[in-house]
């Protein structure tokens, strides 16, 4: 096994029996030893003017297409990528003496950095602005108000809050579902060294709308969005992509629709759209479109699915439905909590039997209220194993498994938001998104199994230090680039005021004296 990435590296790191006999020189050194010297001339030359940094002495879950776990792993890390992986004594022997940096993890875990597929960034300030309330209320009383009166800088301190919890959970990538001012996310994104698809939150129909967004023409809204895809598309050192948003059927025209599937094909980018949320919006479609189904069926007949769509939530679609998303490779953000609040079972277990790539997102916090990544998990196993009793009559405990259920947050969340060549496994040339877990802590201890472990105790207690595209952007539980006391604070003043503009009063509950 080769662990270095070099295309010039033509050594082995193993040897063993099968290694030929070995034959002295006349200056008494072995072929074996020769090779070696070669190697790490190689290695030195590489070296030159780099910044290596050596992460050692963990379990390193990779998540890679081997499923492999190494017990005491290291890894090589050269600027924002991954320059090799392997057993720990392997990784030291051959670049311990030229890293700038050699960091002993103490046997924590390391991860893949978490991707988050679906959450609404600009929702953070609105947190607890819609609990317990139903739908209508909760979209036209709370949400459109809401989200209709924030401005840039409100967008810019409600990401930066909500990046906070993200990372705190591991995450290095999200999907933004769609707001209303990109600019102010990317900025957000930007400081906090994360990577994400930001989207704006499209409609160009529908009834109840906010009376600042029903001006918009189906024009308008691709122009706006080509030329946000034009300003912050690949910035931040690549960290930031611009994909095409869509709030939801019920909220777009065909055209849009249309045009925004043909823009988005052109431009190599992909969409974000809440799809079969609620039997309503199928009842709607079927009243309306004259589709036979719902939601699914009519984008199938207009020839809106390909594989660039990322389709969040997903919750009521029957089997050819879930046959149409599989054959045109539609990507489906599968969100726990969200989905048991307000909309439902989703058939996660027939998409993943139909070969479906399902993640994981936690939605946005009027509709969650926690945004941590490692909850989601947590519930995507429960919530999955407890449908099988609603589904089929019978309970079935060995329904979405840990290791599936990682994946989706891992390699599946990266193929969602077409990362998958750089992000989503810890592999020799994909970016250095990782994660670092501490599991001694009474959250975790006793660890017999690590990856149910994973899955099923660890808590966002458990994430130490996060690292995207080669840098730390928290350590030691401390995010670097921002002041979290500043945020908070910025973040309270900032969501009273809107609350205010947007005339959203939240009634008392229970005896407040
Ligand atoms: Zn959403």
């Amino acid at each position: 096994m080769c662990i270095c990435s070099s295309a010039s590296c033509t050594s082995s790191t193993t040897t063993g029996p099968s290694q030929p006999t070995q034959q002295l020189d006349s200056g008494g050194t072995t072929q074996t030893e020769k090779r070696h010297s070669q190697r790490e001339r190689v290695i030195m030359e590489e070296a030159k003017g780099n910044s290596w940094i050596i992460l050692h002495n963990a379990v390193v879950v990779t998540m890679d297409p081997q499923s492999r776990v190494f017990r005491n792993g290291g890894i090589v890390i050269e600027h924002d990528s991954i320059k090799a992986i392997g057993q720990s004594s392997d990784i030291l022997r051959d670049f311990s003496a030229l890293a700038h940096q050699i960091i002993d993890l103490n046997s924590q875990i390391l991860l893949p950095g978490l991707i988050n597929t679906h959450v609404h960034t600009s929702q953070q300030l609105g947190r607890g602005i819609a609990d317990d309330v139903d739908l209508m209320t909760w979209l036209h009383g709370r949400i459109w108000p809401y989200e209709s009166n924030m401005t840039e800088e409100d967008s810019y301190v409600s990401t930066l809050l909500c990046a906070i919890e993200l990372v705190h959970s591991g995450v290095t990538c999200f999907a933004e579902a769609g707001g209303q001012h990109v600019s102010g996310m990317a900025r957000a994104v930007e400081l906090l060294g994360l990577r994400a698809c930001l989207a704006q939150s499209t409609m160009d129909a529908g009834e109840g709308l906010p009376a600042s967004w029903v001006t918009r023409t189906t024009d308008e809204c691709i122009q706006l969005q080509k030329e946000l895809y034009n300003k912050h598309h690949n910035t931040a050192d690549g960290r930031i992509r611009v994909w095409f948003g869509i709030r939801q059927i019920m909220n777009s025209t065909d055209r849009l629709l249309l045009e925004t599937r043909d823009a988005a094909r052109q431009l190599k980018t992909g969409i974000h759209m809440h799809v079969a949320e609620i039997p309503y919006e199928n009842q709607l479609v079927m009243d309306t479109r004259k589709a036979n189904h719902g939601t699914v069926t009519h984008l199938e007949k207009i020839e809106f699915l390909q594989n660039n769509l990322l389709a969040a939530h997903t919750v009521w679609v029957n089997n050819t439905e879930i046959g149409f998303l599989s054959r045109a490779g539609v990507k489906v953000s599968h969100c726990p909590a969200a989905a048991m609040r307000m909309l439902g079972f989703a058939p996660i277990r027939e998409m993943l039997d139909a070969g479906i790539c399902v993640s994981l997102g936690t939605d946005g916090a009027p509709s969650n209220n926690r945004m941590s990544i490692v909850d989601e998990m947590y519930l995507a196993s429960l919530i999955n194993k407890g449908r099988e009793v609603f589904a089929n009559g019978n309970t079935d405990p060995t329904a979405l498994p840990a290791e599936k259920v990682l994946r989706m947050v891992t390699i599946n969340g990266a193929k969602s938001v077409l990362w998958d060549d750089e992000v989503g496994s810890l592999e020799v040339r994909k970016k250095a998104d990782m994660v670092v877990i501490n599991p001694s802590f009474w959250t975790m201890v006793p660890i017999h199994d690590w990856i149910s472990s994973l899955v099923y105790c660890m808590r966002t207690e458990n994430v130490v230090s996060v690292m995207c595209n080669g840098q730390w952007i928290m350590k030691d539980k401390k995010i670097l680039n921002i002041n979290e006391e500043d945020v908070i604070l910025m973040a309270q003043q900032a969501s009273s005021e809107l609350l205010k503009r947007a005339g959203i009063i939240i009634p008392k509950r229970m005896n407040i004296l």
